[in-house]
């Protein structure tokens, strides 16, 4: 059986191997960065789902869907996002064999789609906040080098759009989507760090932009989602306003709140290791994958043991898989393995005879489960194993980081570097040129080292308005 590359020493080519072999999609599609989503993965990425959506909906959000297609008016009027988005989006402009009066512009992000309507929809404070989120695909004309779940042209993407009645408001939901990222983040098991981006980073027309990092090793880190805050950005130019309780008229402040299917590829990032993905129980598609090993006697056979644990897995909740092919039971474990299956049990005659079985996690843990206990046992042994899972991507997330006092230093840096900045644009840039990335902006969330204030600016060397900041390069 082939032998993937090495994950430290070829990291892309070690993951590009493993989306694979894992079948979490099939790039073989005749578009450039548009994948097929394979069986295996689309339950991946529908469990995934299952979590943005409870952990959203728990915060008074609802489920909506616009259409994919923008008309391009609609899509200028806010002067910052046309710009950023011009040169990477996709234009529809003939409706059968005519040319369409208006071009329309298939969807990089929801705003252009959204805000004419929320115009309609938003009338008097009472009909204040306007929370709402959707699940869809959207399109960017990618031109780097695109990479499955990474960089793609047609994006799984979730996306919160809100109408709060001041800037007070908004900072609170922004707050709010922050706290909702961190539990979505702890159910895939992935350790992470929320950054305010510099202003020349920050999302087109967003007053402020909060983005969450992941580091995947060597100093680079996969930005996976974002929390934006547009004051009235949005709101002016597309005339979205109520009538505040003493009748004045008053625009609205907007937040919105963005993850794609870059959160399938840090997991796999993550967690994955020399024998392929592994996959919180959370998104797993089996959680349990059960296989008996054929043999022949007397008394009860592995397969009937094996059923019976099926179908009580099953009526339990569970997500199993039972593999009763032909292939030897090593072939299997080596797939399943591969693709990232938090448990899987072994019965052999032995085990049947004893009414046991044998759980190994795929972090190689071992334990003997007996069928009088077999439900809460497996429950406590999927629990442990995403435990020990963060416990272990916590342990490399706080290795990854490192505070550094110089530039000079940081241009043979390995690391996320945490160091000094004085807030000016120009010792920015002065960063960015030294670590070939990106100055990601200061913290918002507490960072894996214990700290003291910082002294001086890394590159003006001032201690006036000095706070933290991290750079890093992107994958
Ligand atoms: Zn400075």
């Amino acid at each position: 059986m082939p032998e993937l590359p090495d994950k430290k020493a070829a990291f892309i080519d070690w993951y590009l191997a493993v989306v694979d072999a894992a079948n979490l999609t099939d790039k073989r599609y005749g578009v450039k960065g548009m994948n097929v989503w394979t069986p295996y993965g689309f339950l991946a990425r529908r469990h995934l789902d299952e979590v943005l959506v409870r952990e959203i909906e728990v915060t008074g959000s609802s489920p909506v869907e616009f259409p994919a297609l923008i008309p391009a008016n609609e899509f200028a009027k806010e002067k910052e996002h046309i710009k950023g988005f011009d040169a990477q989006v996709y234009w529809v402009t003939k409706g059968g064999l005519s040319e369409l009066d208006i071009p329309l512009v298939l969807r990089p992000t929801s705003e252009t789609a959204m805000y004419p309507i929320f115009a309609l929809w938003v009338r008097s404070h009472r009909d204040l906040p306007l929370n709402v989120y959707q699940i869809v695909n959207t399109f960017r004309y990618e031109t780097k080098t695109t990479r499955p779940f990474l960089r793609v042209r047609e994006i799984h993407f979730f996306e919160e759009h809100t109408c709060q009645v001041d800037e007070a408001a908004a900072d609170r939901r922004v707050r709010s989507n922050l706290e909702a990222f961190g539990r979505m983040a702890k159910a895939f098991a992935l350790p992470y760090v929320a950054v305010r981006r510099p202003d020349w980073d920050k999302f087109p027309g967003a007053a402020y932009s909060v983005a969450f990092d992941i580091p995947v090793g060597a100093g680079r880190t996969l930005q996976i989602g974002s929390v934006h805050h547009y004051r009235e950005n949005f709101s002016g130019p597309y005339g979205i306003r109520y009538e505040d309780a003493e009748g004045a008229q008053r625009l609205v402040h907007q937040t919105t709140f963005g993850l794609s299917e870059r959160l399938l590829g840090a997991i796999v990032a993550v967690h994955g290791d020399q024998k392929g993905a592994v996959l919180p129980s959370s998104v797993a598609p089996y959680e349990v994958v059960i296989v008996p090993i054929p043999s022949t006697g007397a008394g009860p056979g592995p397969e009937t043991t094996a059923s019976e644990i099926v179908e009580r897995l099953r009526t339990h909740g569970r997500r199993v898989h039972l593999d009763a092919g032909d292939e030897r039971p090593g072939a299997k474990y080596y797939r399943w393995e591969l693709q990232g299956v938090p448990v899987r049990l072994e019965v052999g005659r032995r085990e049947a005879a004893a009414r046991t079985a044998t759980a190994v996690d795929r972090l190689g843990r071992k334990q003997t489960v007996a069928l009088g206990t077999l439900e809460r046992d497996v429950d406590t042994f999927l629990q442990e194993f995403d435990r020990a899972l963060y416990d272990r991507a916590l342990a490399a997330f706080r290795d990854e980081f490192q505070v550094v006092r110089s530039l000079d230093e940081l241009k043979a840096f390995s690391h996320v570097g945490i160091l000094g900045w004085c807030g000016s644009e120009e010792c920015g840039h002065a960063v960015e040129t030294a670590v070939e990335g990106g100055l990601l902006g200061t913290p918002e969330s507490e960072l894996p080292l214990e700290l003291d204030a910082p002294s001086a600016c890394i590159s003006c060397g001032s201690s006036t308005g000095v706070r933290w900041a991290l750079a890093g390069r992107s994958l």
